[in-house]
């Protein structure tokens, strides 16, 4: 069973399939507390969800007449049996993406037969969880997924871009940094790329804030 907050359609918002149509699982529950979390309601102990079964939520993907699926949350690597649910998606012909918060070993499924696409996070310093991040991670990505850095400052740009050379991201899967909505320019995130020649990295900004009012949810 699996505790599911919300299942919607949208676009997504991020990774190499932004702007793409998507089915949406998010589900309950996060191990970290980023300052900057918009989903902070479905990380609570008392929020509410659902018991969903791997079927139940492939029979209502499959109705959903959409073939891109995003595991999302909260941090959905938290689920009990999340690997039985992406194989069951997969086998069936769904392109299954999972985006992960970059603290929870990814290795086994990354291995597994039916590998999901990866949207990684490496939270920076203005997140306040830095200190949480698994980067034996990185060594699991390949040309498929996606490492993202959500930046709120000038140090955190510099902060991502330590990262990605230290762990020659670019080399390895695609990397986008993407601002924290309201708390940095995105032209300022422009500069700071042509200042450090920033070939390989794409700036993305998060599609459902300016499509929609950044609050709301089931988007
Ligand atoms: S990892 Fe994601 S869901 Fe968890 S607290 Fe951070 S922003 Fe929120």
């Amino acid at each position: 069973m699996y505790q599911v907050v919300e299942q919607f359609v949208s676009i997504n918002g991020e990774g190499v399939c932004a702007g793409e149509l998507a089915a949406f699982i998010r589900f309950k529950g996060c191990n970290l507390n980023c300052s900057y979390c918009d989903t902070k309601w479905a990380n609570q102990t008392n929020a509410p969800y659902t018991e969903k079964t791997a079927d139940e939520l492939l029979a209502w993907a499959g109705g959903t007449g959409v073939c891109n699926i995003t595991l999302t949350g909260g941090e959905p690597l938290l689920q009990t049996n999340i690997g039985e649910l992406i194989s069951l998606l997969i086998q069936n012909g769904f392109r299954v993406e999972i985006e992960t918060n970059g603290s929870v070993f990814i290795g086994d499924l990354a291995e597994s037969e039916h590998r999901p696409v990866f949207t990684m996070d490496y939270k920076l310093p203005e997140s306040g969880m830095e200190q949480a991040m698994d980067c034996g991670n990185f060594g699991y990505l390949n040309g498929d997924d996606t490492v993202k850095f959500v930046a709120g400052s000038q140090n955190d740009l510099t902060r991502a871009l330590e990262v990605t050379e230290k762990y020659q991201l670019r080399e390895r899967c695609h990397v986008y940094f993407s601002p924290v909505f309201g708390k940095i320019d995105p032209a300022e995130m422009v500069a700071f790329m042509k200042e450090n020649q920033l070939n390989g990295v794409r700036l993305q900004l998060q599609l459902h804030k300016f499509i929609w009012d950044p609050e709301k949810r089931g988007v």
